[in-house]
């Protein structure tokens, strides 16, 4: 499954602080497409908008054409994946994976199945049983991907999965990455501040900056062709 999402003329702020001042963005169905920006440009903001954990100010956010800013998280059909995992330590790594679905009424068996086939396609159908303590950050980190694969959503937000994780991991989890987006298709939005991960990830990359989308381009485009001196600096191209 996959669907559009439409951003338009988002505004948020927290109190007198202004976040992100009138944005909007098109994303097609099966793209996907990187935030990248510096630390504190709202990344995460916009994101968390799009599953409905920070409200909307200001503006609309439509998926698969219908409006979804004033749908409740579990009604967006979108599924987030955290830095941190968010795993439950006193629960096995199937119960972990099945959680959000037991809210969603979904059938025991359909759960199971689920369940199972997510671990098949992460390769961890032999940890199901573990407890998240147990597991590597590595394998942590699946976990919290299986978790949102099991929702079957029509889009995956993933707010810096990568991060916590070393430098060989890194790129072997942004491989798989890529390869799960492949297999699935679905439209994914991927927020970092690492300029190597959006290049090598993204259909396109929109670089944020102090509230505004600088420039929405492919890779090649935004490297080749920056459209701002800040974007030229942040992605280090030879402008
Ligand atoms: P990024 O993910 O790009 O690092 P964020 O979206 O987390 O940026 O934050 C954007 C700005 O909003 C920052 O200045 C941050 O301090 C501020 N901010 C984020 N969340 C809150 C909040 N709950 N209350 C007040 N300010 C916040
Ligand atoms: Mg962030």
């Amino acid at each position: 499954m996959s669907a559009t999402i439409d951003i338009n003329s988002v505004t948020k702020a927290y109190g007198a602080l202004t976040v992100l001042d009138d944005i909007s963005l098109s994303i097609e169905a099966g793209e996907f497409v990187v935030f990248l920006g510096p630390s504190g440009c709202g990344k995460s903001t916009l994101l968390r908008m799009i599953a409905g954990l920070e409200s909307v100010d200001k503006g609309t956010i439509h998926i698969g054409g219908e409006r979804i800013d004033t749908l409740p998280p579990g009604k967006r059909g979108v599924a987030m994946v955290f830095q941190t995992y968010a795993l439950y330590p006193h629960m096995t790594v199937a119960q972990n994976m099945a959680f959000g679905l037991e809210n969603l009424k979904v059938d025991k068996a359909e759960i199971d199945s689920r369940v199972q086939s997510a671990a098949e396609t992460l390769e961890m159908a032999h940890l199901l049983d573990r407890r998240p303590t147990k597991l590597s950050g590595g394998q942590r980190q699946r976990v919290a991907i299986g978790r949102a694969i099991v929702k079957e959503p029509k889009a995956f937000l993933f707010d810096e999965p990568l991060s916590n994780l070393d430098a060989a991991l890194r790129s072997r989890t942004r491989l798989e990455l890529a390869q799960l987006h492949q297999r699935l298709g679905s439209t994914m939005i991927f927020v970092t501040h690492d300029q190597v991960e959006a290049m090598t990830l993204a259909h396109r990359i929109v670089v944020m900056h102090d509230k505004k989308i600088e420039q929405i381009g492919t890779p090649m485009e935004i490297y080749q062709r920056p459209a701002t001196r800040f974007v030229a600096e942040f992605v280090g191209s030879p402008a």
